[in-house]
């Protein structure tokens, strides 16, 4: 309608897909339109996180609905909260299954910034939270020990490697959401082997709930196409002048 279409305008945000949900102006309006729990907007209002950016506007109903999403929005502009907020949700609470959420980025001084951010908007929900520092398989996150973990946050380098010891020592059979940050890093096909490595963890993330969250600062039409041939109802969010 023509106050969804006013709101996107004013704040920049392009959306691609199907029965895209309405932007919200509000956190509050997250937690009346989606079951948002009180404890998050409580650590949300913590963080002195008065309103939504224009990202979280709209990438965090669509999160919150479960669906695959692609979204790029500048440097700056809080796309870590827009994913963590809706998983954290959606986990609710820890469960011995081992985990289900992987969060990936390119360097481990991102991933330990959103380690950071994670635990904070986390705060009382119970939820165990690995940072994935180190590459060897002695650590706490081998055998069964991984059970008591709820999220993973780590560099693909590190996943793939413990992935691909023998046996692996580390298992995602689990995993329910997988976040891809700096996606347009992440996917791009040579020049790094980042893709080589997230084909890997994607191939190991076998759980048909799997839901897909890519996220960077620039939208890229190799990671784009990927999506859509990849991800069943795909949701495309743009904000920003530059893209189209
Ligand atoms: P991006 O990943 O888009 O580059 P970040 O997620 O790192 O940006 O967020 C940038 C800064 O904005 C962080 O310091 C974060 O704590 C802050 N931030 C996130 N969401 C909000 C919000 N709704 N209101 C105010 N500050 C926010
Ligand atoms: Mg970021």
């Amino acid at each position: 309608e023509e106050m969804v279409t006013t709101i996107r305008k004013e704040n920049l945000i392009t959306v691609r897909g199907k029965d895209i949900p309405a932007p919200v102006t509000t956190f509050e309006d997250l937690k009346n339109e989606y079951g948002m729990s009180d404890r998050l907007l409580q650590n949300l209002a913590t963080a002195t996180y008065s309103k939504p950016t224009p990202i979280q506007m709209q990438a965090m109903p669509l999160l919150l609905q479960g669906r695959n999403v692609m979204a790029s929005a500048p440097t700056g502009s809080g796309k870590t909260i827009a994913f963590l907020a809706p998983i954290i949700n959606d986990l609710r609470k820890p469960s011995k299954v081992g985990f289900r959420a992987v969060v990936l980025a390119p360097t481990r001084e991102l991933a330990a910034q959103i380690y950071r951010e994670c635990v904070q908007l986390a705060n009382q929900t119970a939820l165990k939270i690995h940072f994935q520092a180190k590459s060897n398989n002695n650590n706490e996150t081998s055998g069964n020990a991984n059970k008591k973990y709820d999220i993973l946050i780590s560099t693909p380098n590190r996943v793939r490697f413990l992935l691909e010891q023998e046996p692996p020592a580390l298992h995602l059979t689990e995993v329910e959401w997988l976040v891809i940050d700096e996606a347009d890093r992440l996917m791009e096909e040579g020049i790094n082997n980042f893709k080589d490595q997230v084909d890997v963890i994607l191939a190991a993330c076998t759980n048909k709930k799997k839901k897909l969250a890519l996220f960077s600062a620039t939208y890229t039409v190799p990671v784009a196409k990927w999506a859509i041939k990849n991800l069943p109802n795909l949701a495309r969010v743009i904000v920003g002048h530059e893209n189209s």
